[in-house]
């Protein structure tokens, strides 16, 4: 997947979360952090930021790497939205900007 189909598939697949927070009970690292970027809900959010964006500076992108990709919050989503998905292809994304800003320092994580 080159990171233009990635941005798509990560903006329409995130488009589809009705911020119901029903995925925020599962997750394991919401809890330890801060804040909602630490859990699939913001983590959901974050990731069509960084399609649209393509950086979400070093907070949200915390929020992107802390994930533990357990999928134990996709069990609880209404509409079945592939949360580990979405922050995989984050990742990716971030990357790729990253690499096009080199003075970019990426993450601080949990
Ligand atoms: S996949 Fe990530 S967002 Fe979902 S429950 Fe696991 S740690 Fe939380
Ligand atoms: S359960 Fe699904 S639709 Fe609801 S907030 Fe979480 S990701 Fe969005």
């Amino acid at each position: 997947m080159t990171p233009e189909e990635a941005a798509e598939w990560v903006s329409r697949e995130s488009s589809r979360c009705m911020f119901c927070g029903f995925c925020e009970a599962a997750c394991p690292t919401l809890p330890l952090g801060p804040h909602r970027a630490y859990g699939p809900r913001g983590r959901v959010y974050l990731a069509g930021l960084a399609a649209r964006r393509g950086e979400l500076g070093a907070e949200g992108a915390a929020g992107i790497y802390s994930c533990l990709l357990c999928a134990a919050c996709v069990e609880r989503c209404p509409a079945r939205i592939d949360i580990p998905g979405l922050v995989r292809a984050a990742r990716m994304l971030l990357a790729e900007g990253y690499a096009r800003a080199p003075g970019m320092v990426p993450v601080r994580v949990l």
